[in-house]
Parts: C-alpha cells; sequence; structure tokens
C-alpha cells in the first residue's frame, strides 16, 4: 500500500506552523481514537496514521528529513505498514493534550494518556517570602529553610525493605493498567483504568521500608537559595521545580511555590519601577532656596530647593527607582515638593508677615512656567 503524504494525512498545508499541526492532529485523535470507534478497523488505521505524520511533522529534524526525501528518508523508524504501537501513541498525547484538563481527558475518562505507569509528581510547597523595598529594588538572595520530603534514604524511595523486597503486581504484569470493556449508550468502550491492586504502580511492596514504613519518603529540613529578581511585586509568583515535596513511594518531585510579599517602606511609595517621595518644605525654605537631605533606596541623597520653588513641584532622580524586572533599565525616585503652611503663628511672627502682606512679590502671579496641576500630571505622563 503506498503511503498517503504527510500533509494530506493531516489536511494540513506545507508550510503549517507547529501550532496547526497540532491542532490538526488533536482532532483526527479525538475523532479516530479507538475508545470512540470500538473494533472499527478503518479508524484504528486512520488512528495510528494521523499518530505517524505527527510524529514526523512535529519533530523538526524529522520534518526537515521528510520533506527532501519522502517516506524515503524515514528509513527505520516506522517501517512499512504504520508500526507505531498504540503504547507510543499515546505517549505522545501528554504533549497533545498535556494541561488541556477538560478537552480530551474528560471526553474518555482519563484512558488516552495512559500508555504505561504514570510518573508521579509530587505535591507543590507554598510559602511566601517578605521583601523590603531595598531588596526588591536590586533583586537579592534569600536562604530559607523549608521542611519538605525527600525520597527515604534507607530504601531510595520505593518503601520496601532494603529498596528490594517488592514484586511485580500480577493483576496488571507491572503496566499499572487494566483495560476494561463497559457497555454505553454509544456500544461497547474498551477503556484503561488504573490498576486498583497497585494504584498504577506496576509493582507491589512486599515488605516496607522499617525506616519510611514504607511511604518511601521522609521529612527533611532544608535551605534552599532563592534568587529573587529585582522588580518583582507583591503578590507574584516564583516557582523553582523539583523543590517540592517527593510522592510516595518514587516520582518527580513537586515544585517549590514562593509567592511575594512586598513590605511597606516607612517614607518611599513604590509606583511600578517609579519610587515617590513627599517633601515638605517651609515657604521660607521655598522662597530662599535650601539644601537639604531626601532618602532614596541607596541612601540619603541631597538636593538642592531652587529660590521661588513651588508647592508641588516634581524633582526626578533619574535611576534611583526599582530596576524593571525584564531588565529594561530603571525607575526614577520622584520627589513631590509640598510648601508647609505654618497653622499656628506666634504674635511675634504674625506681627513679620503682617507687615510682608501687602508687599507686591508676595501676591500669586503665576506665570506660563508656572504649571498648574494638570499640565504637571500630562508631562508627568509623556
Ligand atoms: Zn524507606
Ligand atoms: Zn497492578
Amino acid at each position: 500500500m503506498a503511503k498517503r503524504d504527510y500533509y494530506e494525512i493531516l489536511g494540513v498545508s506545507k508550510g503549517a506552523s507547529q501550532e496547526e499541526i497540532k491542532k490538526a492532529y488533536r482532532k483526527l485523535a479525538i475523532k479516530f481514537h479507538p475508545d470512540k470507534n470500538p473494533d472499527d478497523h478503518t479508524a484504528e488505521e486512520k488512528f495510528k496514521e494521523a499518530a505517524e505524520a505527527y510524529e514526523v511533522l512535529s519533530d523538526q529534524q524529522k520534518r526537515q528529513r521528510y520533506d527532501q526525501f519522502g517516506h524515503q528518508g524515514m528509513n527505520g523508524g516506522f517501517g512499512g505498514g504504520g508500526g507505531m504501537n498504540m503504547e507510543d501513541i499515546f505517549s505522545q498525547f501528554g504533549d497533545i493534550f498535556g494541561g488541556a484538563g477538560g478537552g480530551f481527558e474528560s471526553f474518555f475518562g482519563g484512558a488516552g494518556r495512559q500508555g504505561g505507569r504514570r510518573t508521579r509528581k509530587g505535591s507543590n510547597l507554598r510559602i511566601k517570602l517578605k521583601l523590603n523595598l531595598e531588596e526588591i529594588a536590586n533583586g537579592v538572595e534569600k536562604k530559607i529553610k523549608v521542611k519538605r520530603y525527600v525520597a527515604c534514604g534507607t530504601c531510595g524511595g520505593n518503601g520496601a525493605k532494603n529498596g528490594t523486597e517488592m514484586q511485580t503486581c500480577g493483576s496488571c504484569q507491572g503496566s499499572g493498567q487494566v483495560r476494561k470493556v463497559v457497555n454505553t449508550m454509544l456500544g461497547q468502550m474498551v477503556s484503561t483504568a488504573t490498576c486498583p491492586t497497585c494504584n498504577g504502580e506496576g509493582r507491589i511492596v512486599t515488605k516496607n521500608c522499617e525506616a519510611c514504613h514504607g511511604s518511601g519518603r521522609e521529612l527533611q529540613e532544608e535551605v534552599i537559595t532563592i534568587n529573587v529578581p529585582a522588580g518583582v511585586m507583591d503578590g507574584m509568583q516564583l516557582s523553582m521545580s523539583g523543590k517540592g515535596n517527593v510522592p510516595e513511594r518514587g516520582g518527580v518531585p513537586g515544585d517549590l511555590l514562593i509567592q511575594i510579599e512586598e513590605e511597606e517602606h516607612p517614607s518611599l511609595k513604590r509606583d511600578g519601577n517609579n519610587v515617590i517621595f513627599d517633601q515638605y518644605i517651609s515657604f521660607i525654605d521655598a522662597a530662599l532656596g535650601a539644601d537639604i537631605e531626601v532618602p532614596t533606596i541607596g541612601g540619603r541623597v541631597k538636593i538642592t530647593i531652587k529660590p521661588g520653588t513651588q508647592s508641588g513641584e516634581i524633582f526626578r532622580l533619574r535611576g534611583k527607582g526599582v530596576k524593571d524586572i525584564n531588565g529594561y533599565g530603571k525607575g526614577d525616585q520622584l520627589i513631590h515638593i509640598n510648601v508647609w503652611t505654618p497653622k499656628s503663628l506666634s504674635s511675634e511672627e504674625r506681627a513679620a508677615l503682617e507687615r510682608l502682606r501687602d508687599s507686591n512679590n508676595f501676591a500669586p502671579h503665576p506665570g506660563k512656567s508656572d504649571k498648574g496641576f494638570f499640565e504637571k500630571v500630562k508631562d508627568y505622563f509623556q
């Protein structure tokens, strides 16, 4: 039988993207899935054909070779008669349907993807990490203690005494799966299910490890170094893969999920990558000018208030803000100047000011350069 063109099988063009290929295959796999078409030989052939086409076209190297040499280029591998076995096909599904959750798995009751024993993943570990503004601005290395389940040191993680007291499960012959024929409205459906005898592990422990009582794991305190990148935000979650718990009786550890909590700074306010500081000055300083010190993330910095400074003026200290999390430079520190009006006066102070009340220089006469509030806001966002 002459082999059909892989692109034709999937119904995609020669220039199809990986996403298009994946999508086309997913559709066919659902349509011709053997669980949905029991005892339909044609459907099974189509199912295998599509799987083979996908196997080649989803792999850049194989696809290139196929484009160049056609089926001749695919020596070995699949042989003549559509040689992928069902297990190979189902093992592709992690990639195709993985994470899709609702789609395939619920449709077929989880039967499709289980080609053999599943690798179990342990639970994730969640911690909260408090950081102050200084740490966030430049990034920080944090060492934290966590208690996590690791593989038992005595049995190596399988839960059997000496790590060897176990045997292959008789119910599933070690595959971890049992096949069931179910009568449904659509006819007979063959589905595979997790072996109830061994819980899908494919083997049974005959004598428990004494150190872990068969669980295969032990709780351990560990110091973990977390490299927190600069610019993280409150509520953001970082994850370190493989630093969570090991599951019972072997498997891959879960992840460590780190939730960032930003401590409030006593005087600086964060606004994205910028830092805002409210500086109050007396109207004497505003009128005569002064040198003052303001706090910044890197310590105190001197700034000069020019004579005639108005309330609402904004000083910008370039690069004194927070480093951008994606590496786009650094924010600034913005200093909002607020001119403080005295709320109570001694009779002497009152007399001094009364003398100045009618002085022409004290009467407000804003010029073009004295921008009102709206212009300032506009400038700020430009
Ligand atoms: Zn053990
Ligand atoms: Zn079993």
